[in-house]
C-alpha cells in the first residue's frame, strides 16, 4: 500500500510482557518403567517439540507431534502393556532455536560415540514426529541397513494403510528436527516421514498454524503406529543394531562461531536448508 502511495495507519495492541526471571527452556519427560529386570535400564524414546513460533499457536509445528507422542504412551498404558525396556517420552524445548533441548538431553544422558556416558550402550532408539499433521508414511533411521530393515519389518502391519517402509541414514549433521541430536551422537535417531498436506506451503512457522489445521484421523493413526513401533522396540530381544566401530560415520565439524549476532534471531543460518522431510 505504501508503494502505491497510500497513507497507511496501523494500530497494534500487544498484550505481552518481557521477563528475565528465568531464561531456561525446559524439556518435559515422562516414562513407563521397563518390566524386565535385565532390560529395564535400557531406554526407548519417542517425542516431539513443545516450543513453537510466535505467529500461530503451533498446532502442526509441533502440537501434532507432541499429541501423537503423548497419545502413543497413553495407548500403551490403557492396554495395560508391560514393556520390557523403559519407554520414555520427551517433549523438547528450544527446538526452533537450534534443537537445544534435545542436544542438551543427549549430552547429559548418553554422551556420544566419541565420548560415551554409561547410558550410551543402553539406548534403544528415539522416534521423532515433527513434519506436520500428515499420515506417517515411513521412517529415516540413523544406523546400518540392518537397523532400517528392523523398523521396516515393524511397520509392515500398516502397509495396507499406506505406510511404505524405512530407509537407513549415515548423516550425523544436525538437521531438521530433534532426531538429528541423536544421530549426531551416533545414536539411532528415527525421523518419521509424513504426508506434507499443507505444511511447508501454509502452516510451517506461519500465522495459519492453528488448531483447525489438524487432520484428526491422520494424527490418530500416527499415534497408533508410533505406539506400536516404540512398544516393539521395547520388547524385542536385542537393541537396534548400530554401526560397527570402524564403520561409524565421522561426526560433523564443530560449528564456526558467527562473527556478529545472527540476522534472524533464534534461527541458525541455513539449518532449515538441510531439513530432510
Ligand atoms: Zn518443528
Amino acid at each position: 500500500m505504501i508503494e502505491a502511495g497510500e497513507k497507511v495507519k496501523m494500530e497494534v495492541n500487544l498484550a505481552v510482557e518481557f521477563q528475565d526471571q528465568d531464561l531456561n527452556g525446559y524439556n518435559t519427560v515422562a516414562e513407563i518403567p521397563g518390566s524386565d529386570p535385565t532390560l529395564k535400564d535400557e531406554i526407548v524414546m519417542l517425542g516431539g517439540h513443545m516450543d513453537s513460533w510466535h505467529a500461530g499457536t503451533g498446532a502442526t509445528d509441533n502440537g501434532a507431534g507432541v499429541a501423537v507422542a503423548m497419545e502413543g504412551v497413553r495407548i500403551i498404558q490403557a492396554l495395560g502393556l508391560k514393556p520390557r525396556r523403559t519407554i520414555r517420552v520427551a517433549l523438547w524445548s528450544g527446538e526452533e532455536e537450534g534443537l537445544l533441548g534435545s542436544q542438551a538431553y543427549v549430552k547429559a544422558h548418553f554422551g556420544a560415540f566419541e565420548n560415551p556416558k554409561p547410558g550410551y550402550e543402553k539406548f534403544g532408539g528415539y522416534l521423532n514426529i515433527d513434519s506436520g499433521t500428515g499420515r506417517v508414511r515411513g521412517a529415516g533411521v540413523f544406523g546400518p541397513p540392518e537397523a532400517a530393515n528392523i523398523i521396516r519389518k515393524l511397520l509392515e502391519p500398516f502397509k495396507e494403510d499406506g505406510v511404505v517402509g524405512a530407509v537407513a541414514s549415515r548423516m550425523r549433521n544436525l538437521g531438521g528436527s530433534d532426531n538429528t541430536s541423536f544421530n549426531q551422537a551416533g545414536l539411532p535417531g528415527i525421523g518419521m516421514g509424513q504426508d506434507p498436506i499443507e505444511y511447508q506451503s501454509n502452516t510451517w512457522h506461519t500465522n495459519l498454524d492453528t488448531y483447525e489445521r489438524i487432520l484428526e484421523d491422520d494424527v490418530k493413526k500416527d499415534a497408533v503406529e508410533v505406539a506400536w513401533c516404540v512398544y516393539q522396540l521395547a520388547m524385542r530381544d536385542d537393541l537396534l543394531p548400530r554401526f560397527a566401530k570402524a564403520d561409524m560415520p565421522a561426526p560433523p565439524p564443530a560449528p564456526t562461531p558467527e562473527p556478529s549476532p545472527s540476522p534472524t534471531p533464534g534461527r541458525p543460518a541455513g539449518r532449515r536448508s538441510v531439513r530432510p522431510e
